[in-house]
């Protein structure tokens, strides 16, 4: 880091406490000009999921929490256990350094975690996430045919959501 006003780099932090939303709030001052100023340090664990159609989203653990609530109702395993499986996806993907997946990818490592637990959720979000599958495809087919399609795409789209 460089001071904001002369350029040089020997800044000395004076002071270092917590801040809001898990921030840290540091005092600095630099060596150089004797300036004073404050910065804020956050952390940053986001995990992006690449899209079969290239496109990255930011990993969302309520949307993953949601489909899985889906597959598992009716089987043993409760929303407690969907939200820690959720969590333990993200930790563990985290913890490997991993910051950026393929949707297949997590949805695999929904499998197996899921195959693990309950064979009954397991078939559940099998059949859910192979039809999502084969209609991505669909779609992907569909789009790439030209823009006329995009109204049966639409139809298509409704007809799953
Ligand atoms: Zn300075």
């Amino acid at each position: 880091m460089k001071c904001p006003f002369c350029g040089d780099r020997d800044l000395k932090v004076t002071d270092s406490r917590e801040a809001m939303d898990n921030a840290i709030r540091r005092r600095r001052e630099c060596g150089c000009c004797g300036v004073r100023f404050t910065t804020f340090e956050t952390i940053d664990i986001s995990l992006q999921v690449k899209k079969r159609d290239g496109t990255y989203q930011d990993f969302c653990e309520d949307k993953l929490i949601r489909g899985l609530d889906a597959a598992c109702r009716y089987t043993r395993i409760s929303h407690d256990q969907v939200r820690d499986l959720a969590h333990a996806i993200k930790a563990d993907l985290l913890g490997r350094g991993i910051r950026e997946i393929e949707s297949q990818q997590l949805g695999d490592m929904v499998m197996a975690r899921l195959q693990k637990t309950d064979v009954v959720a397991y078939i559940r979000f099998a059949c859910v996430y192979k039809r999502f599958q084969e209609l991505q495809e669909l779609i992907d087919a569909i789009q790439s045919i030209g823009e006329e399609a995009s109204a049966a795409k639409n139809v298509l789209g409704s007809a799953v959501c």
